[in-house]
């Protein structure tokens, strides 16, 4: 048989061929069904095959598909970025766009360096963030995240920005427990800005609940007030990367919402659109373009498909399914739901040490002793492991390890679209279990090898 021709993730991997997709449930060619319990990867978020949106694309695209952004602007593009401005809390009131998450982040990036730079200011260039924490596959966005898995082959060509502690208690960095901690996390901020010296520091950049990089670790309460303060007090940018959290993934079109703090400019991208085209988009607070629109009065970025009218029409008609079908309460109480039977889940299978996240962006961490919270050993493979057997029994899950061993463990993220019912939770928690089952047993004969 000829060999294919397209670069996979693993080159040597075998994966299903697609077929179609209705609602929570994806079809291979075998006519085999999946659930799809992360969305992709935290993308679909209104379900697969939905008419309206589609139907969007199609009027869209029968009037025009593209148009270059410096030689038109257009009706979807204008509306949508008028729509984000009215359903965000705060004042990011502009919005720019591009087509994925990695440039959404490495365009806040740049525009927080502008903003200095239209003052007068050119020290401050650097961003400092989280380790760890994902920002995107491209050098800047790479150079921001805390991930070594996707870092170390290119570090020679990364900047050596800043990063701080996650707010991570099931594993406090300080070994401390809250509230007596006083959020240490949350004060390094200050004392990292201190040592770099404020003059550099142009932002601060944080995924609302860390995804791709721990599994959905959420913050202490008062974590990000505090954090807000600190960026305020030293004059440093708060960048709110909610590609994965944005538009209602959490039960708030924002994730921000949920801790009441304004961030300066925020980054949107996978449920935009919820997969059914590319895009995403950098937000940005009047504050922050203010100076830029008395000084330059450009934004230095762009790419050939920013601002692509038959993806604007598409985010426009996510958006306003989210809106019809009051999706944000849905994502809380199913999420809600889906919650407390992990954590009955958890009472079974020692092997789950945390169940975590917000509405629906859930996760869990994975242990070889539920009391110690001792991690499995690397060379078990166990979220590799999960993922396998979730597939083999039909179920979707994502994998979210930032390979830091000295810092996370095996973990995995429960993201089903935001449209799931009670029912269709239930069967995913059937299959969950039946896989979990068949991983034990995996776990057990290679200890006992
Ligand atoms: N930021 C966050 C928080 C993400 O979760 C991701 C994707 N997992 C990105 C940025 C990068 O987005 P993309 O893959 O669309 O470039």
């Amino acid at each position: 048989m000829e060999h294919s021709h397209l670069i996979k993730p693993l080159l040597d991997g075998v994966y299903p061929t697609i077929a179609y997709g209705k609602g929570v449930y994806l079809f291979d060619t075998n006519e085999k069904d999946y659930i799809d319990g992360s969305s992709g990867a935290v993308t679909a978020s209104i379900g697969h095959g939905v008419p309206e949106i589609i139907e969007a694309l199609y009027e869209q695209a029968k009037r025009i598909s593209f148009v270059y952004r410096a030689q038109f602007t257009s009706e979807p593009a204008e509306l949508l970025a008028k729509k984000l401005s009215e359903i965000t809390k705060g004042d990011v009131n502009w919005a720019f766009f591009v087509n994925s998450g990695s440039e959404a982040t490495e365009t806040a990036m740049k525009i927080a360096i502008q903003h200095w730079q239209e003052q007068g200011i050119y020290t401050k260039n650097k961003i400092i963030s989280r380790w760890i924490s994902y920002h995107g596959i491209t050098l800047g966005a790479l150079s921001m995240s805390g991930h070594v898995g996707r870092r170390e082959r290119f570090v020679p060509l990364l900047e050596d920005f800043p990063s701080v502690s996650a707010p991570y208690c099931y594993r406090c960095p300080y070994n401390d427990t809250y509230p007596s901690c006083n959020l240490l996390c949350a004060l390094e901020l200050e004392r990292e800005i201190k040592r770099i010296g404020k003059k550099y520091i142009a932002a601060f950049i944080a995924e609302p609940i860390i995804g791709a990089a721990g599994g959905a670790i959420d913050p202490p309460r008062g974590y990000y007030e505090k954090i807000k303060e600190i960026c305020e007090k030293n004059d440093v940018l708060f960048i709110a990367d909610e590609v994965m959290t944005g538009i209602g993934r959490t039960g708030k079109m924002l994730a921000m919402e949920n801790w009441n703090v304004a961030p300066d400019i925020v980054a949107l991208g996978k449920g935009m659109t919820a997969g059914y085209t590319p895009m995403a988009a950098t937000l940005v607070s009047d504050k922050v373009m203010a100076p830029i629109l008395k000084g330059s009065k450009i934004i230095m970025s762009g790419h050939t498909y920013s601002a692509n009218p038959q993806s604007a029409a598409v985010s426009l008609a996510v958006i306003s399914y989210i809106e019809k079908k009051d999706l944000l309460k849905q994502a809380e109480q199913i999420g809600d739901y889906l919650r407390t039977q992990l954590l009955t889940l958890a009472k079974d299978y020692p092997m789950i040490g945390d169940v975590r996240g917000k509405g629906l962006l859930l996760g869990i961490e994975f242990v070889e002793d539920q009391q110690q919270k001792r991690p499995f050993p690397k060379q078990f493979k166990v979220t590799t492991l999960i993922i396998q057997k979730c597939m083999e029994k039909g179920l979707l899950v994502y994998p979210a390890n930032s390979g830091d061993e000295g810092v996370g463990g095996d973990a995995i993220i429960i993201s089903p679209p935001l449209v799931i019912t009670k029912k269709e939770v239930d069967e995913l928690i059937i299959r969950l279990k039946s896989a979990l089952t068949e991983v034990n047993k995996e776990l057990n004969q290679i200890k006992s090898d």
